[in-house]
């Protein structure tokens, strides 16, 4: 008998024909000619009717099927007499893999809140929710790799441990092999990382960029995929300790052509989620926000509204709303700003540029004026910063000059620099959180909900 998914015998055409499908019950009910038990493989959001008559199963057989029980069905495929569904199984075998005690088995039918899942986070893979949030992280992975590989870029796989610390500052988790009790001291009585695994301080990644721009300037057109991690202490809905990070890097582009291309990636996916992920999407929709499909389609169909940080500012200060932290040129932009400028202000996706030089990190390209930078954040309804990026400072005097005034040694980066003391090029590049695209591709409201194995503070039970 062939192995089948019961996403295949749902779109199958075959019928009267024997199958065997195993999967976990969701739901069994019944009266006392026929028993009806719905099962679920993941394949897919939808389950495949399990019809078992009474003659051939009794109760007393049917004991250990339970909801979250995992069964082997064998039987015959046949068109469906009842509503909501189009094929079922006449249960000719079944046979329980593993039962699920319906006293204790966690997931029972009544409605579970996303908050209680998120404390029995081990098994809510198990949930329809999270079925469909991870079938779509799924989808969305490889829709990405599928988009640079059509557009003709590399993927490098940037480091992990990583000595450099460019951007993380307070924000790091150290690596180290030193001993927690009595580490080694040097002269002056601090932690010799000399002794450490590496002859140096190390941490997890916060993002991939710097190395990225390195293989940029020799192969053109690259990206990383990979985690990274950042020790904030922040409970938003928007942060975790470990998030995955998309970063395209690019020989030759410019502020504009970053934007073209984050525009088009951004459009691309949400059009990849809409034609490959219809059914979770639509079970999402109706779950938890009748206006997901609307968002995404909007998305996939209108240009993103584009405009400097300054006239963003500008915006922000002669709203009537009132906002938590007042504007003012120079502070950074919160989220109640930039939900501000997408939800209300514009009602579509936006891209701030030209941020002023203070609020923004050392590699970005000096503007001609002095005081602002070739920064970019794209920001999306629901989520504020999708996506930061910028045109990088190809010039090595202006960039030895910027990283004096915001205080990086420039003895940590003497192999970036050599980017720009041999063979310098304009380049630009941006960091997608993966994370913060699922949320909005799901529609989920909290990040949490969007991983498979919680990583946010005091989370890490695996
Ligand atoms: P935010 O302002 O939201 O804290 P950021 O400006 O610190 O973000 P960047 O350093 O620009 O973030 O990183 C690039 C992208 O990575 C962000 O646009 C966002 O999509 C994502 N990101 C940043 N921090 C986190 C986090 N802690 N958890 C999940 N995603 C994150
Ligand atoms: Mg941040
Ligand atoms: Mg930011
Ligand atoms: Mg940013």
């Amino acid at each position: 008998l062939r192995k089948t998914s019961v996403q295949d015998l749902l779109r199958s055409t075959d019928l009267d024909r024997e199958v065997l499908v195993r999967g976990w019950v969701r739901t069994r009910r019944g009266n006392k000619y026929v028993q009806f038990i719905a099962l679920n493989d993941g394949s897919t959001i939808h389950n495949i009717q399990v019809v078992a008559d009474a003659e051939k199963f009794p109760e007393e057989n049917l004991k250990g099927v339970t909801t979250g029980s995992c069964l082997a069905v064998r039987g015959k495929l046949v068109a469906s007499q009842g509503k909501g569904q189009a094929v079922e199984i006449q249960a000719t075998e079944i046979e329980v893999l593993g039962t699920a005690d319906p006293e204790e088995y966690p997931l029972q039918k009544k409605a579970t809140s996303l908050e209680y899942l998120r404390e029995i986070a081990h098994l809510r893979p198990r949930t329809n929710t999270f079925g469909a949030v991870l079938r779509i992280r799924h989808a969305m992975a490889f829709a990405i790799h599928q988009y640079f590989n059509d557009h003709g870029y590399f993927y490098v796989h940037t480091p992990i441990i990583t000595g450099s610390d460019a951007e993380g500052a307070g924000q790091m988790f150290r690596v180290t092999t030193l001993p927690e009790q009595n580490p080694p001291l040097d002269d002056a009585g601090q932690v010799d990382y000399k002794q450490d695994f590496f002859g140096k301080p190390t941490n997890l990644t916060v993002s991939g960029q710097l190395e990225g721009e390195l293989a940029a300037l020799a192969l053109g057109k690259i990206y990383t995929f990979g985690p990274t991690f950042r020790a904030e202490n922040s409970n938003t809905a928007r942060h975790l300790a470990e998030f995955w990070m998309i970063e395209p890097e690019v020989a030759f582009n410019d502020l504009e052509d970053n934007m073209d291309l984050a525009e088009d990636f951004l459009r691309s996916l949400v059009r990849y989620a809409l034609t490959h992920c219809p059914d979770d999407l639509q079970f999402l929709n109706d779950q938890y926000d009748k206006e997901l499909l609307n968002r995404l389609k909007f998305v996939v169909d209108n240009e993103f509204q584009r405009l400097t940080y300054t006239e963003a500012v500008e915006i922000l200060k002669s709203a009537k709303q009132k906002f938590e932290f007042p504007v003012d040129w120079g502070t950074d932009l919160q989220s109640e700003h930039e939900r501000y400028l997408v939800e209300k202000h514009f009602k579509k996706p936006v891209i701030l540029t030209n941020y002023p030089k203070e609020i923004k990190a050392f590699y970005m390209k000096l503007d001609e004026d002095g005081r602002t930078v070739r920064a970019m954040d794209v920001l999306f309804p629901g989520i504020g910063e999708i996506i930061g990026g910028s045109q990088r400072e190809e010039d090595l005097t202006k960039l030895l000059t910027r990283m004096q005034e915001m205080h990086v040694p420039e003895e940590d980066l003497w192999w970036y620099l050599d980017t720009r003391r041999y063979g310098t090029a304009p380049h630009a590049g941006f960091g997608l959180g993966f994370e913060r695209l699922i949320l909005f591709v799901t529609g989920m409201a909290n990040i949490r909900d969007v991983i498979p194995f919680p990583r946010f503070p005091k989370s890490a039970e695996f």
